[in-house]
């Protein structure tokens, strides 16, 4: 399949930053700079205490909102939790699930990820999958064993059509947060992995699910990273609360298409 079949995604994480201001502010350059005719996704996920403000100002133009985690049971006493049909009340569209920093910090293991998956796609949210390795696990030549490990778990509990209303993310930990992102080709020889171990399912699935990649994403290498015939867009942490970065950033997906 053509670069060009697969519409660019570009998502920012904004983590645990912002403030009122700070995103009024973001929010407001974002939606002045981005050209409404890139042919990119263009979505943002504040922090909890921020979305449904960051949603109202988003709606009815181009770039959606998402939360950057989501309880996995669907409502009761889950102190501190989201639910996923709170987010879709409030007009989210994505979540991102699987995120390193949850896995790593918060103990999610790959069943509470794909749990989390499949509350976010039972409700309509559009799942943003992220997967990758540690430099550990790299330099031990494990890469694909771990990503195809991470995809697994996922396609196993909720079944390999889960992908036609969701996105993957490749994201190496050691690139996220360090300023030591992943090669072009790095990213590619995964994302082609990814890519393939789907079509092993279903091949025209695999052509068509968006493989985003992650790990110190910035306007200086977003060119270069989404050149790669797999790489369908970025997911953008620090560089997602500069608006001129993000944009740029933007730019350079919608050149791919
Ligand atoms: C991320 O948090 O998903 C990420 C890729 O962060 P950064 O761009 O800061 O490396």
């Amino acid at each position: 399949m053509g670069l060009a079949m697969r519409r660019p995604v570009v998502a920012g994480n904004w983590k645990m930053h912002g403030s009122r201001a700070a995103n009024e502010t973001l929010l407001a350059d974002l939606v002045e700079r981005l050209n409404p005719d890139w042919q990119t996704d263009v979505v943002v996920f504040p922090p909890y205490v921020y979305l449904a403000d960051a949603v109202r100002t988003l709606e009815g133009g181009d770039v959606g909102g998402g939360a950057q985690d989501v309880c996995a049971e669907p409502m009761g006493a889950f102190t501190g939790q989201v639910a996923a049909a709170m987010l879709k009340d409030i007009g989210c569209r994505y979540v991102i699930t699987g995120h390193s920093e949850r896995r790593r910090l918060y103990h999610e293991d790959e069943v509470l990820v794909a749990r989390k998956f499949g509350a976010a796609q039972k409700v309509g949210l559009i799942p943003v999958l992220c997967v990758g390795e540690t430099l550990e696990e790299r330099e031990a030549g494990r890469t694909e064993a771990v990503v195809a490990r991470q995809l697994d778990a996922v396609l196993a509990m909720n079944g390999i059509a889960c992908l036609a209303q969701a996105i993957l993310a490749y994201e190496p930990v050691w690139a996220i947060g360090t300023g030591r992102n992943a090669s072009p080709q790095q990213a590619q020889a995964v994302h082609e992995y990814l890519r393939r171990r789907i079509a092993a399912q279903d091949a025209k699935l695999a052509s068509r699910v968006r493989v985003l990649y992650g790990g110190s994403v910035k306007a200086s290498n977003a060119a270069e990273l989404f050149s790669m015939p797999d790489v369908d867009g970025g997911l953008v942490g620090g560089a997602s609360l500069s608006a001129d970065e993000f944009v740029q950033i933007c730019a350079a997906a919608a050149a791919r298409h």
